[in-house]
């Protein structure tokens, strides 16, 4: 599987509220696109991340229900965190879960998830925002949506409103399609025929996107960007150095060690290292050297965690390659080197929570079922 992940704060704003996670190993790919004011979007969209990952990978249901369930959980835990700390936030949610040639796609908000194909671009998910609902409904065009001024107003998010209806549905994936999963930074700066010609075109998923993002602020970056590229049949990567590199690198490895290239690819297949990728840790699959310039690795996952919030004493280790077993030794490490700030606390008992007032709610700007970014 080729897959790719660029997020950017953007031009204009001061943090990325964006989160996202790549996990080709348990086929999960998601984009959150957090609200609120004082960093609360940070929280909300990175919370919303975490509760689907841990459903998903912990539940055993029907790729449906699970992403149901993990939905619920996510919008628990953003609603839980808003009222402990009394803030507004909430987050969108666009979430694929893969099995196969099956996806499953869950959705809450004005995220997006987009199937590319030779012929063009298919918008799979519904915009949760008031416009695309007065759109829907005939009141308004497709232009006029796009330069209304309350376009960023959305009808539902995860953590903001009470009653929550998750769009959950199932579609066989064409073959040689691929998708994007984005934030409205992206969509709303980049045209689907764009999306469909840069996603199509470019071989190299991470390639693709970063062409987006940069394109995206290229036309003044005003919001969050995130895009996340997922081609499920790895098309042969004659231009491409990232899926090209290990193959050159077994070639080299093998002649260096003498031994055969069966040999030199069994052990760069089944070896493993925690690294940075753009401030975050990754699991990168192979060993973190380079030979005549060819890297003896490529990227298999982008973690929710940066590496400014990893345990000093492993920072720099970060850097240099931390030898793991296997991925799912590479997943428990991970919970080792977080800051103590990012390991899950226990919870106190419920009793001790603070309750939220209507009166306190009202304190803290917009009505929730109305969150604006
Ligand atoms: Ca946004």
């Amino acid at each position: 599987m080729n897959v790719g992940a660029c997020t950017d704060k953007g031009k204009v704003r001061d943090l990325n509220e964006d989160a996202f996670v790549a996990r080709p190993d348990v086929g999960l790919f998601a984009v959150a696109d957090g609200m609120g004011g004082y960093a609360a979007g940070e929280v909300a969209s990175r919370l919303a991340i975490e509760a689907l990952v841990h459903v998903v990978e912990q539940a055993h249901a029907a790729p449906e229900a699970r992403l149901r369930e993990a939905f619920e959980a996510a919008h628990r835990a953003v609603r839980d965190e808003a009222q402990r700390n009394g803030a507004s936030m909430g987050t969108t949610l666009t979430a694929v879960l893969m099995q196969g040639h099956q996806i499953t796609v869950g959705h809450v908000g004005d995220s997006r998830a987009y199937l590319v194909q030779a012929d063009g671009v298919t918008q799979l998910t519904d915009d949760h925002s008031l416009v695309a609902q007065l759109v829907r409904e005939g009141y308004l065009t497709e232009e006029q949506a796009a330069r209304h001024p309350q376009k960023n107003i959305l009808t539902q998010a995860l953590g903001s409103t009470e009653a929550l209806s998750v769009d959950v549905f199932s579609l066989p994936l064409p073959p040689d399609a691929a998708l994007l999963l984005c934030s409205d930074g992206l969509s709303n700066m980049v045209t689907s025929a764009e999306i469909a010609k840069i996603v199509h075109h470019t071989v190299d998923a991470q390639h693709a996107a970063q062409r987006l993002v940069d394109l995206a602020n290229r036309r003044g970056g005003p919001d969050n960007i995130t895009a996340l590229v997922i081609k499920p049949s790895a098309a042969p990567a004659r231009r491409s150095p990232p899926l090209r590199a290990p193959f050159l690198a077994l070639l080299v490895i093998s002649l260096l060690l003498g031994a055969a290239a069966l040999g030199g690819q069994w052990y760069l297949e089944r070896s493993f290292y925690l690294g940075e990728w753009g401030g975050r840790v990754a699991i990168y699959r192979g060993v973190p050297l380079k030979i005549g310039g060819v890297s003896l690795s490529y990227l298999e996952v982008i973690t929710t965690l940066r590496v400014q919030d990893v345990l000093p004493a492993y920072q720099q280790r970060i850097q240099e390659g931390i030898f793991v077993k296997d991925l799912s030794d590479a997943f428990q490490r991970l919970k080792v080197i977080a800051a103590p700030q990012l390991k899950p606390k226990p919870k106190p008992p419920a009793q001790q929570k603070p309750p939220v007032t209507p009166k306190e709610a009202e304190g803290h700007g917009l009505p929730v079922s109305t969150l604006a970014r």
